[in-house]
């Protein structure tokens, strides 16, 4: 008898977006299934490491978050380099959070992520008050070779499909 011969894959998988979005909340749904209301802005590991399954393959995920560094711009290459994939997050009730986003995306090219393959998020789906319309910024993300989902880390919808379906992007390219 052999031991466990499924085949594993590795992925850096970097949280970017402005402060206040939904990173680590994100994060948080998709590692403990929870969920908190009131979260410090600087709550968030350097990284951690999550394995998940995803058509027969066993995919460690090594997650990196901010520890509220965004607020001041200020993530260092060591935090974009290297990166497999990016989730870049905005605030579907906050449409200065959707125009950073753009912001993030540079940084991120910019500064050691240029083959990082990226996923937009609009996160709070559960809020009422949506100021950033889904057909734009599907669009947006069509036009700039973006993958694009909205998810709400407060009832949990589509998460963690956006992992899931950024490995499966990810093992298709490896
Ligand atoms: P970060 O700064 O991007 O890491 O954002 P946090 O995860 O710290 O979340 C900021 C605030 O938004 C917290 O009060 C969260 O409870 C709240 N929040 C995060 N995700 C959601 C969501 O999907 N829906 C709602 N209604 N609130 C959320
Ligand atoms: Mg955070």
């Amino acid at each position: 008898e052999t031991l466990n011969s499924t085949p594993s894959l590795r992925f850096k998988i970097v949280l970017l977006g402005e402060s206040g979005v939904g990173k680590t909340s994100i994060v948080l749904r998709f590692t403990a299934n929870r969920f908190h209301e009131t979260m410090s802005p600087t709550i968030g590991a350097s990284f951690l490491n999550e394995s998940i399954q995803v058509e027969e393959t066993e995919i460690n995920l090594q997650i990196w978050d901010t520890a509220g560094q965004e607020r001041y711009n200020s993530l260092t290459p060591l935090y974009y380099r290297g990166s497999h994939g990016a989730l870049i997050v905005y605030d579907i009730s906050d449409e200065q959070s959707f125009d950073r986003a753009t912001y993030w995306v540079n940084q991120l090219q910019n500064q050691g992520g240029e083959k990082s393959k990226i996923m937009l998020i609009g996160n709070k789906f559960d809020l009422n008050q949506k100021n950033v319309d889904s057909k734009m910024a599907s669009e947006y993300a069509d036009q700039n070779g973006l993958l694009f989902r909205e998810t709400s880390a407060k009832t949990g919808l589509g998460i963690p499909d956006v992992f899931v379906d950024l490995c499966k992007e990810l093992k298709r390219e490896v």
